[in-house]
């Protein structure tokens, strides 16, 4: 059988391979035969070949300002309630201190998770440490966030959150940090009483279905603005103690830590999320 390409087939054709290069290139872990295989669209002398026109990315409405929701989010938490969080412990609803439009952690009652599960997305949430704060090293104004919950207690993989506005404590467990991975490239926190960003780009781990480690999480985290973690790729779940691992999971709760220092507690507004 003979099959004929026109000129609108073979664009066509030569698209579709090259956005599946480009998606495959984006989703996973770049090699020399990806970039090789991507590379291979441009020797062509048709200026199309090399022009993606579907799927047309979908129109989203920003924020007003930066921190705003932009209107394809799903909102965690917007000053109303804690409708969208559980306590980790035993899943019933959380009960930490909603009051005048602030969410503040309950150390009694512990950490609290989304009742949503998320695999890939984009996060921002705002904290404040209290002005009043006590403590120094890791028992002050210590929190986290943990960007897939794992399981009861800490388990999951935990950016920090902390007081470390003129605060010392080891570099990777300051806030900014992938707890016990990864230190942070800048220490831009704010001082106790104001309110502060984290803006995550969260890629889960990928597992096999014998369980094994496809590729690993790779996050990227902005604090107030400036660039803390670069695409850092996570050794495993973070730990007190020990080595990190990977334990094979799928789509994960987001959870935010209740930690058992004895220092006030801190609150968290404007949390949202954009599942990717
Ligand atoms: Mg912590």
């Amino acid at each position: 059988m003979n099959i004929h390409f026109n000129s609108t087939t073979m664009q066509s054709f030569a698209c579709r391979s090259f956005q599946r290069v480009l998606f495959l290139s984006s989703f996973s872990l770049l090699t020399g035969a990806t970039i090789a295989r991507a590379q291979q669209q441009y020797d062509s002398t048709d200026h199309r070949a090399t022009e993606i026109y579907t799927p047309v990315p979908p129109v989203v409405t920003p924020g007003e300002k930066w921190s705003n929701a932009a209107s394809d989010a799903i909102i965690l938490f917007d000053g109303k309630n804690e409708d969208e969080w559980v306590k980790v412990s035993d899943g019933t609803p959380a009960t930490w201190k909603v009051s005048h439009g602030i969410l503040t952690v309950d150390k009694a009652t512990g950490s609290i998770q989304t009742k949503r599960t998320f695999t890939n997305y984009q996060l921002h949430l705002e904290y404040r440490i209290p002005s009043n704060i006590t403590g120094e090293d890791q028992a002050r104004g210590n929190s986290g966030v943990f960007l897939a919950s794992t399981g009861k207690g800490d388990g999951g993989y935990e950016l920090q959150v902390l007081d470390n506005y003129n605060n010392k404590t080891y570099t990777n467990g300051m806030v900014g940090s992938i707890y016990k991975q990864a230190v942070p490239l800048a220490n831009p926190c704010r001082k106790p009483g104001e309110w502060q960003s984290y803006d995550i780009v969260w890629t889960a781990p990928v597992f096999n279905t014998d369980s094994s480690l496809a590729s690993p999480a790779r996050v990227t985290v902005f604090l107030n603005g400036v660039l803390v973690e670069n695409n850092f790729i996570l050794l495993g779940q973070t730990r007190y103690v020990g080595k990190p691992f990977y334990s094979a999971h799928g789509p994960c709760p987001i959870k935010l830590q209740a930690h058992g220092d004895k220092s006030e507690p801190i609150s968290f507004r404007n949390i949202w999320v954009r599942p990717l």
